[in-house]
């Protein structure tokens, strides 16, 4: 009874293991050629609207601060939601911008979406 069950575990760790590093091989060809976007996590595939976002606006002295590559669309939401001045002031960070309660409900809503998606942020929304 015992020998079976070894061999059974054997045989699922055995398994386990031959998918980890099929998983592996996978994730070293693509992870180079796929920046991931820190907001909403999906991957930004070549030809995907993408934009570079200054942590700190460049026009409150982030010029030569610290960016971050994302997806046009995540882009364009931070900036319909947040001014220069409450961007410069707080939402500075990956965290906080992820912690804002609008944009972490965008984000969350886009990380559904095919890393392709591409939509019309609307102009207005209640909150
Ligand atoms: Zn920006
Ligand atoms: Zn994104």
């Amino acid at each position: 009874m015992t020998f079976i069950a070894i061999i059974y575990y054997e045989r699922v760790i055995c398994n386990l293991k031959y998918k980890l590093n099929l998983k592996e091989e996978f994730l070293d060809k693509n992870d180079k050629l796929l920046p991931v976007c820190p907001l909403c996590l999906r991957e930004i595939p070549p030809g995907v609207p993408q934009s570079l976002h200054h942590l700190i606006p460049k026009l409150k002295g982030g010029k030569n601060g610290p960016t971050i590559l994302v997806h046009h669309i995540c882009h364009k939401e931070i900036h319909a939601t947040l001014t220069e001045g409450e961007l410069a002031k707080k939402f500075n960070s990956i965290e906080t911008l992820k912690a804002h309660p609008r944009l972490s409900k965008f984000f969350d809503w886009v990380a559904k979406r095919p890393a392709n998606f591409l939509s019309k942020v609307p102009k207005k929304r209640k909150t």
